[in-house]
C-alpha cells in the first residue's frame, strides 16, 4: 500500500504564541484506528482515513503555501535488535531546524522540545501498533530491504497573503514508515545545469523553497534515464556540490575519502557528518574541501551519496558533457560498502554504538 503523510495517527503540533512567548503543545488524534484494524479494512475506507490524517487543519493560504517560506527535517527512527526503537541522532535535526527557522527569521523551535515531542510521538504511536518490529532476515542483505520510520518535522506558516516573514508559526511532526528510497536500476548521475542554492542564498537550510529546483533536476535526470543529478558550483560551474537532495562523496586514488566543504549554498548533512567520523575512525583519510569535475572525471575511484532518506547509496558512474566517468567497473565501492554496514549496524543496533548516536525512545 501507499503511505500518506500522515500514515501514523498521532500528530505533534506547536504554535509559538508572540505575547507569552511561548509554544503551545497539543496532540493531534483525529483518528486512531489501531493499525492492524486499518489492515483489515477494504481500499476505499483506508484511503478515506489515510487521506482524512493528511488534513492537519494549518492554513490553505500562508507565507508557506504561497511562496515557499517554510522548513523541515528528515529524520528517522529505526528498530533494533534489542526489540527497542531508537532515533537516529535527533539532537542534530533539532540543532538543524533551530537554524532553519533562525534562517527565516522566525522563532526557532527549541531543541529540546524538539527532541522530547520526537520521543513521545513514537511512544503515542506505538501505542495504536505503527511501529515496524525488528526483523532478523533483514541482516541478510545488510538491511536494505529493512523498514524503519520516516519522521517529519516541518514549520508552517499562519494564514497570509503578502509577502512576508513568519510571525506565530506552526510546527509538526508526523512520521510514514519507508523502505529503500531509490527504486532499483541503474545508480548513474549526470551533472545538471541548474543552480541548486547561490551564495547568500537558502542552501544551507532545509528551506522548503529549496526543493523545487531538486524536482525539476531529479525529474530531467530520469527522463534521461539516470537515477540521480548532480549539481555544480554557482559561479565556475566547476565544483561539485551536492546530489539532488542529498551530499556527495569520493574516493580518490590515493585513497582519501573527500566530500565538498560546507558553505552557504551546502546542506550541512548529518549522515554526511556521520559518514565523515565513521571513515576517521576507520582509519581513513579524509578532505572537506573543492572537489572539481574534471578531478572527479579522472581521480575518483569510489562514489556516493549520502542523506537520511538515501542512507550511504553508491553511485556507478557521473556523466558531465557527454562523457561517462566510471567508478569501480560500476559496482558498489569496498568504501562505501563498508561505511554503510557500520552506518546501518550502528541505526539497527548490530553494532556497537560508541559514538552514542542512538536516542532509544522505546
Ligand atoms: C536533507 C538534505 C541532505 C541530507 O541531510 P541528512 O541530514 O543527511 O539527511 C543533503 N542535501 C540536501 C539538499 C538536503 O535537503
Amino acid at each position: 500500500m501507499a503511505f500518506g503523510l500522515s500514515m501514523y495517527p498521532i500528530v505533534y503540533l506547536a504554535r509559538f504564541n508572540p505575547d507569552t512567548k511561548k509554544w503551545n503543545e497539543q496532540w493531534i488524534e483525529k483518528d486512531t484506528v489501531p493499525y492492524n484494524k486499518l489492515m483489515e479494512m477494504n481500499e476505499q475506507d483506508r484511503s478515506k482515513i489515510l487521506e482524512n490524517r493528511n488534513d492537519l487543519g494549518l492554513p490553505g493560504v500562508s507565507y508557506t503555501s504561497q511562496y515557499g517560506y517554510g522548513c523541515f527535517e528528515g529524520m528517522k527512527a529505526f528498530p533494533t535488535k534489542d526489540g527497542g526503537i531508537g532515533i537516529f541522532r535527533p539532537d542534530r535535526n533539532a540543532a538543524r531546524f533551530a537554524n532553519s527557522m533562525k534562517g527565516l527569521k522566525t522563532e526557532p523551535f527549541p531543541e529540546d522540545m524538539f527532541v522530547k515531542a520526537s520521543v513521545e510521538f513514537i511512544k503515542r504511536n506505538n501505542e495504536l501498533g505503527y511501529l515496524p518490529e525488528y526483523n532478523p532476515e533483514w541482516e541478510k542483505d545488510n538491511y536494505a530491504s529493512a523498514a524503519a520510520i520516516y519522521i517529519r518535522p516541518f514549520m508552517n506558516t499562519e494564514g497570509a497573503i503578502g509577502v512576508g516573514c513568519s510571525q506565530t508559526p506552526y510546527v509538526i511532526i508526523c512520521a510514514t514508515t519507508v523502505s529503500a528510497y531509490f527504486k532499483g536500476g541503474n545508480t548513474k548521475a549526470v551533472t545538471t545545469k541548474r543552480i541548486r542554492a547561490t551564495p547568500n542564498g537558502t542552501g544551507y537550510i532545509k528551506c522548503a523553497s529549496n526543493y523545487v529546483i531538486s524536482a525539476l533536476a531529479k525529474k530531467e535526470a530520469e527522463d534521461q534515464g539516470f537515477m540521480e543529478c548532480v549539481y555544480l558550483d554557482s559561479e565556475d560551474h566547476k565544483y561539485l556540490q551536492e546530489g539532488s537532495s542529498c551530499n556527495i562523496f569520493f574516493v580518490m586514488k590515493d585513497g582519501t575519502v573527500c566530500t565538498p566543504e560546507l558553505g552557504d549554498t551546502i546542506l550541512p548533512g548529518i549522515t554526511r557528518m556521520s559518514t565523515l567520523t565513521l571513515a576517521k575512525q576507520a582509519g581513513y583519510k579524509t578532505e572537506e574541501r573543492k572537489i572539481s569535475i574534471d578531478e572527479v572525471m579522472t581521480d575518483a575511484v569510489e562514489c556516493f551519496v549520502t542523506g537520511t532518506a538515501a542512507g550511504i547509496t553508491p553511485i556507478e558512474s557521473i556523466t558531465h558533457n557527454g562523457k561517462e566517468a566510471v567508478f569501480n567497473n560500476r559496482k558498489p565501492g569496498k568504501i562505501a560498502t563498508s561505511l554503510q554496514a557500520t552506518l546501518k549496524g550502528t541505526q539497527y543496533g548490530k553494532v556497537a554504538d560508541k559514538n552514542n548516536w542512538v536516542y532509544r525512545a522505546l
